[in-house]
């Protein structure tokens, strides 16, 4: 434990899964762009021990991971940590990692994604490969569009191609599926390595500009201004769901785990933190439109831990203590390699 320290980008989560590294007993580490230290240092919330500062993060290289695997550290991938080190790099990354690599491919590949989706018996939305098709309201979505940046909704052919054409007129890596009318919650499981147990840890819906402020405006106001929703990701925001869906949300959790393994053909499958992000719709129909195979940073107002963990931890259980946690029980077993990618 002494030996080991635990390390990630300093963004996204990483402020919760420092403070939940610490609170387990481990040192940390952030690396950080300059110019953002402080958030991280003890001028800030005094979460990192240790920072390493880089111009960009695209310039990691290997002298910063020579210098991570010198002083023993676990890097814990978050959402910004892969969108700044795409896939591949982080696959052949030699320094430990927690959580699986197998599974990025099967998440980042939109195809691949959706059969995992669909062997694990999620509802889905409906998926339009021509836009000429579309005959209701559908949500387009950009690849690599970062926090939802550039989605725009459409509900003909004509008004998909008009926003295009105008605005995207160079970029042809979309996804157009069927918008679900209802309210989205993003579900935080857990599924241990080590006890083979799935947990839910919290729930969130995100705070979106402007889709989450454009009620705000009368609908014949928003026509003559002529705004179009957007849904750039802002903050989060914690929800409790209606206590009756949860064995649902229990139960899609436990088949997206278990499709993992058959997918990658692997024992180990998906484990750690990830999350289903859904709408549910007024007649309680539980969409999934995504997974993401990591810590979620709706996961971020609950450092304090939620009212699920509440009830099954006695000490305060974020998402990123939970990490730890895993961590430390893994190494106390002499079970670390169990729980790295
Ligand atoms: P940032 O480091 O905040 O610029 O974010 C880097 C990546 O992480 C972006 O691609 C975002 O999509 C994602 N991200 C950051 N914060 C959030 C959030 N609160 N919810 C969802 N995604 C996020
Ligand atoms: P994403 O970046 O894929 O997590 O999606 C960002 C936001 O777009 C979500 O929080 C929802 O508000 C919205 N959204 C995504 N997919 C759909 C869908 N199929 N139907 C309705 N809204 C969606």
């Amino acid at each position: 434990m002494q030996d080991i320290v635990i390390a990630t980008i300093g963004s996204h989560s990483a402020l919760q899964i420092l403070k939940g590294a610490k609170d387990e007993g481990f040192k940390t580490l952030a690396i950080c762009k300059k110019g953002t230290e402080r958030i991280y240092d003890s001028r800030g919330y005094g979460v990192a021990d240790d920072i390493i500062s880089v111009d960009h993060f695209e310039d990691w290289n290997d002298s910063i991971e020579q210098e991570l695997m010198k002083r023993n550290a676990i890097i814990i991938p978050h959402g910004s940590f892969i969108a700044y080190m795409g896939h591949d790099r982080v696959r052949s990354m030699k320094a430990m990692y927690y959580g699986t690599k197998e599974i990025l491919e099967w998440e980042s590949d939109r195809t691949m994604e959706r059969q995992w989706m669909e062997k694990s018996g999620l509802k889905l939305p409906r998926v339009f490969t021509d836009p000429n098709e579309i005959e209701k309201p559908v949500i387009v979505k950009f690849h690599g569009a970062g926090g939802g940046f550039g989605y725009f909704v459409a509900k003909s052919p004509e008004q998909f191609w008009e926003v295009k054409n105008r605005k995207y007129p160079d970029n042809n890596d979309y996804a157009i599926q069927e918008y679900i009318v209802g309210v989205p919650i993003y579900a935080h499981y857990f599924q241990s390595s080590l006890t083979g147990e799935i947990e839910i840890l919290s729930f969130d819906k995100r705070y979106e500009s402007n889709a989450d402020s454009i009620g705000r405006i009368k609908a014949e106001d928003q026509l003559a201004a002529n705004i179009h929703t957007s849904y750039t990701i802002v903050g989060n925001i914690p929800v409790v769901v209606r206590e009756s869906l949860l064995p649902k949300f229990f139960e899609m959790g436990e088949n997206v785990v278990q499709t993992s393994k058959e997918v990658t053909g692997s024992d180990k499958g998906l484990f750690g933190p990830f999350c289903l992000e859904c709408i549910v719709t007024r007649k309680l129909e539980i969409y999934c439109f995504e997974i993401s195979a990591r810590i979620v940073a709706g996961t971020n107002p609950f450092v304090e831990g939620s009212p699920y963990t509440a009830l099954k931890y006695d000490v305060p259980m974020s998402t990123g203590r939970r990490i730890a946690r895993e961590i430390k029980q893994a190494i106390e077993a002499g079970r670390l390699e169990e729980v790295l990618g």
